[in-house]
């Protein structure tokens, strides 16, 4: 068995963005949080079981649960190898116990910023405050320990009037690296983004991570948004049964020999890891 390197929990569905993108506002499991010991169950379990890197994201703000803090502090102290990746829409960065708490333990923080000019950045991401996303980015850069920076952008119709190049020059100071990525829409929210074709073949992340969802669902992969394919939930099975369960299994087999096709979601997919 491939011991996945990397788990992603969605500890909180509750976000205090709309994002055009995001399928959270259809989601049916939205505001809910994950249980502090249901986190830490599950996190020892998957340290149990050899995984070296966590997420604390799904689909929500994870800066917003309210367990964020003492939970990446526990991670941090319980197991110290494991190395913690998190990614935030940089809204609550300018609070001091979120930033304290982050550069303390998060190795890696991607903050997604889509545009150069805030009524670039509204118009996709609406109800962030772009002034206190700043405010947060340069207070981050002011902590002697801190996590690498990197500034993530989807290029979509809304952002398209700007180029990488301006973008680059307005955010380098704030970040270590920066990278862009092109818009998706699996699910028809934007029409003016066509969907998606994947090019059939073998996709690394059945093998190489694990998603659970806030309700404990663990599931194919993070592009699953509405949680279509369960391999078993956190509640009622040990991890290591359900990652080594006859489902995941059967799927990992399509993918090692290419025939993603027959997956509606990954045949649906551009991800190409
Ligand atoms: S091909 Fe896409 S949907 Fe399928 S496992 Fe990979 S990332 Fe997920």
């Amino acid at each position: 068995m491939i011991i996945p390197n990397m788990i992603s929990l969605e500890v909180t569905t509750k976000c205090n963005g709309g994002c055009v993108m995001c399928p959270q506002s259809i989601m049916e499991r939205r505001n809910e949080d994950m249980s502090l010991s249901d986190a830490h169950d599950i996190v020892c379990e998957a340290y149990q079981y050899g995984i070296r890197r966590l997420s604390p994201h799904g689909y929500g703000e994870s800066t917003k649960w309210l367990y964020y803090a003492p939970f990446i502090g526990w991670v941090k102290t319980t197991f110290p190898d494991m190395k913690i990746t998190d990614t935030t829409n940089g809204s609550m960065l300018h609070h001091d116990y979120i930033r304290d708490a982050i550069c303390e333990n998060v190795d890696e923080l991607i903050v997604s910023i889509d545009g150069v000019f805030e009524s670039t950045n509204v118009a996709i991401r609406p109800g962030i405050n772009y002034e206190k996303v700043i405010l947060g980015l340069g207070l981050l850069r002011t902590r002697d320990k801190r996590p690498k920076v990197i500034l993530h952008r989807i290029r979509m119709p809304e952002n398209r009037h700007e180029s990488d190049e301006l973008y680059r020059e307005c955010w380098k100071p704030y970040a270590d690296s920066i990278v862009f990525a092109d818009a998706s829409d699996l699910h028809g929210l934007n029409p003016e983004i066509k969907k998606p074709i994947r090019t059939p073949g073998r996709c690394k992340r059945p093998f190489n991570s694990v998603w659970v969802n806030v309700r404990g669902d663990v599931i194919l992969c993070c592009r699953d948004q509405f949680s279509s394919v369960i391999y078993g939930n956190t509640h009622e099975a040990p991890l290591k049964k359900i990652l080594e369960g006859p489902r995941r299994k059967a799927h990992q087999a399509i993918h090692e020999t290419g025939r993603t096709e027959v997956m509606g979601l990954c045949k649906d997919c551009t991800y190409t890891g």
